[in-house]
């Protein structure tokens, strides 16, 4: 699965939601997420992130790492809740924000 980091807090371009085919790329607060069961590793979405936040789960290294396992935690809470569904705070209250909020 495709994994959308740090760069993304607080631009949330959207590009990336109408590129994805099966609608897996979830709008929070701050941020967008992708589904990690939903993304069938397609990379649309990679090349028109303008800020270069989207990276395949192989690429993934330990700054993207926390987004990557909170998305996945997210996730397994929520399950899949369609595309258009708004995925806020069990996402947004996780400790990468936090640690990224001291950086
Ligand atoms: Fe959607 Fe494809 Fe990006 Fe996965 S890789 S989030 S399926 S556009």
């Amino acid at each position: 699965a495709f994994v959308i980091g740090e760069p993304c807090v607080d631009v949330k371009d959207m590009t990336c939601i109408e590129e994805c085919p099966v609608d897996c790329i979830y709008e929070g607060e701050r941020m967008l997420y992708i589904h990690p069961s939903e993304c069938i590793d397609c990379a649309a979405c990679e090349p028109v992130c303008p800020v270069e936040a989207i990276k395949p789960a192989q690429h993934v290294d330990d700054r993207w790492r926390p987004f990557q396992e909170s998305a996945k935690s997210a996730f397994d809470v929520l399950g899949s809740p369609g595309g258009s569904t708004k995925v806020d705070p069990p996402i947004e209250d996780t400790e990468y924000v936090k640690n990224f909020e001291k950086n």
